[in-house]
């Protein structure tokens, strides 16, 4: 069914589909290769019901999972660390199968994924608390940090194997219980990282899974049942806004990682030649289908000619075609859906004045393979200016002025990432300090890592994932007061 998969076992679980003890629905959904249409697998679509009892269960096994030592907790991400990268390839395959990224692109997901889980094993044993200076001699006064509970997480499609890791392994490490929805075009990675997080010992109802041919009744059970404490959502914006409606009734604790309409700016003193490579990077890695991809280019008048066509000239190159194919760079976008956005932004952009460098179609007629884009003579008022097309089309618009790019390319709603190219050591401190996003590439096209805060503001979303910082959003602080001392 999936080519090149070592383990078979890996995927067993789907023949026991039917886990959760409770009423599983008898609807089903299919999963499918989005390069080729293949039926893949089809899976229970788990309901109200089905995740009731997912929560009920990890409500039940929450106090347990938080009375163990940080040292215990820690050695079973530490083994579920190590089947991951025992398994890597495996996972990789099932990856590029349903998701249709590069093998190579989803062997690196899922060495990315592992990181998670080692990273929060270590983190696990440093969660501290404070001693204050009380304002009198007979008092003591300290702050304790708790696990939240049960926490509802819900992720996406576009890093089906990292997006659990990242969103699990922080949770599970300070002490909370999770109940996790996959997205419908990806859960079979995600059934596999759950299957060998069952193998690496982590205690029964700790780690809990929904299957869904959608996210409207699990998401609603998840904000609107107490049992779950918090929600932790990686996906639009728009889904983020609903989520965090949901939540309001019980005032429940959110983190949202939502959409992005990233800048990369490339000013007249960057090195152009990096600033190609890192472009391609932040563009084109995940086909585009990335929430920190570079979704408007800026290019100052001085270097615009030079960057467009160095950039044009290796762009044309990448090839696209099936993942599992070893030469290929681009992958199919996820659906039908997602090629014609691409295909009407690129539509507004030349009716409105935009040139297409290189690409611009389709490939074949079959799946949704789609060439890599270069549109030039862009301008504020077309679409792809103004939304993330998640999708492998990159629009430069040139620039004159340094001071005028900053307050063009904070003038978004959102607030993820934001890129740029510069060596004049003031500008490289201005902008960078300027820039209203949560994170910011400096000479660089790639930023991820399970050490550093990931995250956005604005409407990008609230909370941060990796490094210490990851940890603290699932923990509450609790303040203590002794007094007659
Ligand atoms: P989406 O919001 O449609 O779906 C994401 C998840 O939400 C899926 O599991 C889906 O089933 C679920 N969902 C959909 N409707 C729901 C509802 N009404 N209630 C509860 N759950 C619901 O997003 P998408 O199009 O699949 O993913 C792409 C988006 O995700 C882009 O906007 C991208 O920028 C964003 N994203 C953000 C990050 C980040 O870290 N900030 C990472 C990856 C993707």
């Amino acid at each position: 069914m999936i080519r090149h998969l070592k383990s078979p076992a890996l995927f067993a679980w789907i023949d026991r589909m039917p886990a959760l003890g409770t009423p599983v629905s008898v609807r089903t959904f299919e999963v499918s290769n989005p390069s080729t249409g293949e039926l893949l697998a089809e899976l229970p679509d788990m309901g109200v019901e089905e995740t009731r009892s997912a929560i009920d269960k990890a409500y039940d096994a929450q106090p347990g999972w938080a009375a163990l030592t940080a040292r215990e907790r820690s050695d079973i991400l530490w083994r579920w660390h190590q089947l991951i990268v025992d398994h890597a390839d495996d996972l990789a395959a099932i990856l590029t199968a349903e998701m249709g990224k590069p093998l190579t692109e989803a062997k690196s997901e899922v060495t990315h994924a592992a990181a998670y889980p080692q990273w929060y094993a270590e983190e696990a044993n440093r969660i501290y608390g404070e001693t204050i200076s009380a304002p009198s001699t007979d008092r003591r006064m300290l702050v304790i940090k708790q696990p939240i509970g049960v926490v509802g997480t819900i992720t996406p499609w576009n890093f089906p194997a990292s997006m659990v890791a990242r969103k699990i392994s922080p949770a599970l490490a300070a002490g909370c219980t999770i109940v996790l929805k996959p997205a419908e075009q990806t859960p079979l990675v995600a059934g596999a990282m759950f299957a060998l997080a069952h193998q690496a010992g982590f205690p029964e109802g700790v780690v809990n899974r929904i299957y869904a041919s959608e996210g409207d009744a699990v998401g609603r059970e998840l904000c609107s049942n107490a049992k779950v404490r918090k929600i932790s959502f990686t996906g639009s914006t728009e889904v983020g806004r609903l989520l965090m409606r949901q939540c309001s009734d019980q005032i429940k604790k959110v983190s949202l990682e939502l959409g992005g309409n990233a800048p990369f700016i490339v000013f007249d003193d960057a090195d152009i030649d990096a600033a190609v490579d890192g472009a391609i990077q932040a563009k084109f890695r995940n086909g585009g289908q990335t929430c920190v991809s570079a979704n408007r280019l800026y290019v100052q008048s001085g270097v615009h000619d030079e960057f467009v066509g160095k950039f044009a000239e290796k762009v044309c190159q990448l090839s696209v075609g099936d993942g599992f194919d070893p030469c290929i760079f681009i992958g199919p976008l996820i659906d039908k859906r997602a090629l014609a956005k691409i295909e009407s932004h690129i539509a507004d952009a030349i009716a409105k004045g935009g040139i297409v460098r290189c690409g611009g179609d389709r490939v074949g007629m079959k799946g949704t393979l789609f060439q890599p884009t270069v549109l030039t003579e862009v301008s504020r008022d077309m679409t792809v200016a103004q939304e993330e097309t998640f999708g492998p089309l990159a629009p430069i618009i040139r620039f004159e002025d340094a001071d005028q790019v900053v307050r063009e390319a904070n003038d978004t709603i959102y607030g993820l990432a934001a890129y740029f190219y510069a060596s004049n050591l003031k500008r490289v401190w201005r902008v960078a300090e300027a820039l209203e996003y949560g994170m910011v590439g400096i000479n660089t096209g790639r930023m991820s890592s399970e050490a550093a805060p990931f995250g956005g503001i604005k409407q990008s979303g609230i909370g941060r994932e990796g490094s210490r910082h990851g940890l603290e959003d699932y923990l509450e602080m609790k303040y203590l007061c002794m007094g007659g001392i």
